[in-house]
């Protein structure tokens, strides 16, 4: 028996040392495509009631769905991908929010959130989530490069999710904050993205923007980006969530509130068929899929940022 156990452990370590050779590492890593957006066609929003404003130049402007930008559990499936929606034809464009064109301005030009506390996760009370998800705000909130501030809106029991409630799942179409972490949603609720969703898509963040009177998107400050009215932000409950291990709430909700703050994916993602693994370069919050806790945001989460805003509110 003792024979026999000396003999397995040699086994195992001489096939380890295969394994990490350099050169076989460098061979057989090969980088992940992107995968092109999908577009979903909407059903007439005609009969919904959708929330709207005027423009500077007296225009009512409609809110509506641009587009979604998940997070995946891990590159082995679909990975990280863009899912526009279209009913009308319009290009797909990148969004931002644009100062003064914020919902309901509250005098002044910081960007409001709100974290939402009717659909808490199974696995964790929502103190617990509610803590976690303020802790990534503040994170985003102290990046220096830029005058943008943070404002929360405290919990007062209101409903959100205008996409929630879109596709029948309860919620409310009324906006409450620029950027709303909106809670944990059954795996049917994924379904509607990808098929098969619920089992790899672990966040989402949908983008709203504002339309106007022939439901076209709008770009007030001509930036070539499409202009915000909110963006919602939603968590697989299909997932074991966590705090400080796998699935960590506060680096998917760091991860998501960077859509929330209009930046897209980066790094490229890599295959090592040595061990099957996943890796990015560079490593960022900002990657297509969870790769471990990551509670600090890396020099690209950072550029893509300040990019972003550096010069807000100036337009
Ligand atoms: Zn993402």
């Amino acid at each position: 028996m003792i024979a026999a156990c000396a003999a397995l452990i040699a086994m195992v370590s001489c096939e380890s040392e295969n394994v990490l050779t350099p050169q076989e590492n460098s061979i057989e890593k090969v980088e992940i495509p992107v995968p092109e957006a999908r577009v979903i066609e909407l059903p007439a929003m005609d009969k919904i009631d959708m929330p709207s404003v005027s423009s500077s130049r007296g225009e009512t402007l409609t809110a509506s769905l641009h587009m979604a930008e998940y997070l995946s559990a891990d590159g082995a499936a679909a990975m990280g991908n863009t899912v526009f929606f279209n009913n009308r034809g319009n290009k797909q464009l990148g969004a931002d929010f644009v100062p003064g064109l914020q919902f309901l301005s509250d005098g002044t030009t910081d960007v409001t959130y709100y974290v939402d506390q009717n659909r808490p996760s199974n696995d964790m009370s929502v103190e617990a989530s509610t803590m976690a998800i303020n802790g990534a705000m503040n994170t985003w909130d102290n990046v220096t490069c830029s005058e943008l501030g943070m404002t929360e809106v405290p919990y007062d029991g209101r409903p959100t999710g205008l996409v929630a409630a879109f596709f029948g799942f309860g919620g409310s179409f009324n906006y409450v904050a620029d950027v709303t972490h909106n809670g944990w949603m059954p795996a049917e609720f994924f379904e509607i993205l990808e098929p098969g969703g619920s089992n790899f898509i672990l966040g989402v963040t949908f983008t709203i923007i504002w339309q106007d009177a022939n439901g076209n998107p709008v770009d007030t400050d001509n930036n070539g980006k499409v202009d915000v009215a909110w963006r919602e932000i939603y968590y697989n409950d299909n997932f074991p969530w966590n705090i400080g291990s796998t699935f960590d709430v506060q680096t998917v909700a760091l991860h998501e509130a960077g859509h929330g703050l209009s930046q897209a994916h980066f790094g490229k993602a890599f295959l090592s068929n040595g061990n099957g693994k996943v890796h990015f370069s560079p490593r960022a919050v900002m990657n297509a899929s969870y790769s471990g806790v990551q509670t600090a945001i890396m020099q690209s989460d950072n550029a893509g940022h300040c990019s972003n805003w550096a010069q807000w509110p100036q337009k």
